[in-house]
């Protein structure tokens, strides 16, 4: 899925700038302007990680529940976490 992509990078973006940061601390020079590249691309994905939340949200106005107990459960739930039962997805959106 798209967002666990953007996850992704996100990630990555943040342990590169973890390693950009440990080597200006080890004296490493010029390396702001990556620096400064990663921090903006890194806030992009952010924004377009949170829309792409609210978009699902907008999508599936109601949480599933569980057939079976009618717990309420998190979007991305396949299987009720108190009884186990299977949950069925009713929207054909992915
Ligand atoms: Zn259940």
């Amino acid at each position: 899925m798209e967002i666990s992509k953007l996850e992704k990078e996100m990630e990555n973006n943040l342990s590169a700038l973890g390693n950009l940061v440990f080597m200006q601390h080890k004296g490493e020079e010029g390396l702001e302007e990556e620096v400064d590249r990663l921090l903006r691309s890194t806030g992009e994905l952010e924004t377009e990680i949170a829309e792409m939340h609210e978009q699902i949200v907008r999508l599936n106005p109601k949480p599933p529940t569980c057939p079976s107990c009618q717990t309420q459960l998190p979007y991305v739930a396949k299987f009720c976490y108190i009884c186990g039962a299977k949950i069925i997805n009713d929207n054909p959106a992915e």
